[in-house]
């Protein structure tokens, strides 16, 4: 689904990857973890396509893929297990995109989400009228017509439900005032409501106590755990792993993978640290 070959990428001039290569399947959720400054949140925002990162060498391709067993261009319902809006329609897929191409907005519609380490505020802006602009712009890139307020209502309402979110706060403003947690948490009501086929999930777990830990990673699981779906689970500690667990771990380490395994890989590092394992 995703493949990354050989990424340099830098920031005001300075390079932050420098050659890192990985590749993602559908069906698969993969770990990156690494030391603070390793580049971890610089390659969620390459992968995002925000400003500012410029990517000089390497590559990216996204292939967005189908269920097994499902036409191309079929209508299916996902809205049942939770993940995802009604009736979504899946196009003509299995291309493989260059996805450094495409605007950031593109890269949403195609099925692309990122989850923030530090989730903006948007004051002026409900969570109801964001995610259901959100929405309705990927169900237009799709050839399809928008939902209405109230049959936008019932798609959040179900998510909300599902994440122990409180239907209130989705009233507010876009994370104003909302605690780590809680804007943690909206950020997995937000991913539930697009039910994108890839996100990247840059430390969602920071600042979470272990009750809303359980609460996010069986959330992550009810929305991604799917045949046409994956996942990047960017994370500094072993915790959230306890949750969702990884068929891939991966340690970053100065702008490259350094060392890829299983999900031992993650406790192996949790007991000997990063210098240990990364050298
Ligand atoms: P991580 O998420 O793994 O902690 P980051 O991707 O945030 O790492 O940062 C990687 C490196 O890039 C760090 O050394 C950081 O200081 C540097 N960096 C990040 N953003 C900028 C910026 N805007 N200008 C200069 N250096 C930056
Ligand atoms: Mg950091
Ligand atoms: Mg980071």
């Amino acid at each position: 689904m995703l493949k990354i070959e050989n990424l340099h990428a830098e920031v005001d001039g300075k390079p932050i990857l420098k050659g890192l290569t990985l590749s993602l399947n559908a069906g698969e959720i993969h770990a990156i973890m690494g030391p603070n400054g390793a580049g971890k949140s610089t390659l969620a925002y390459v992968l995002g396509g925000r400003p500012g990162y410029e990517v000089t060498e390497g590559s990216v391709t996204f292939t967005p893929s189908r269920p097994p067993g499902l036409e191309p261009g079929s209508r299916f319902s996902v809205a049942e297990e939770g993940s995802g809006t009604p009736d979504q329609v899946r196009g003509d897929e299995g291309e493989a995109l260059d996805l450094l191409a495409l605007e950031p907005h593109e890269r949403a519609a195609l099925g692309l989400f990122l989850g923030f380490q530090y989730p903006v505020e948007i004051p002026g802006i409900s969570n109801v009228q964001f995610l259901r602009e959100a929405l309705n712009s990927q169900r237009k890139a799709r050839g399809e017509g928008p939902l209405s307020g109230g049959e936008f209502l019932k798609v959040a309402r179900l998510q909300a439900d599902r994440l122990g979110f409180d239907m209130e706060m989705l009233k507010r403003p876009v994370n104003v005032g909302f605690s780590g947690g809680e804007k943690k948490r909206n950020e997995m009501v937000q991913m539930g409501i697009i039910g994108p086929r890839l996100a990247v999930l840059d430390e969602t777990d920071s600042g979470l106590d272990i009750d809303a830990l359980r609460v996010v990673g069986d959330g992550i699981n009810r929305i991604m755990r799917a045949p046409d779906k994956a996942v990047l689970l960017i994370t500094h500690y072993q915790r959230l792993l306890d949750y969702v667990q990884p068929d891939f771990v991966h340690v970053l380490s100065a702008g490259r993978i350094v060392r890829s395994g299983g999900p031992e890989l993650a406790l192996e590092l949790e007991r000997e640290g990063y210098a240990q394992v990364a050298a």
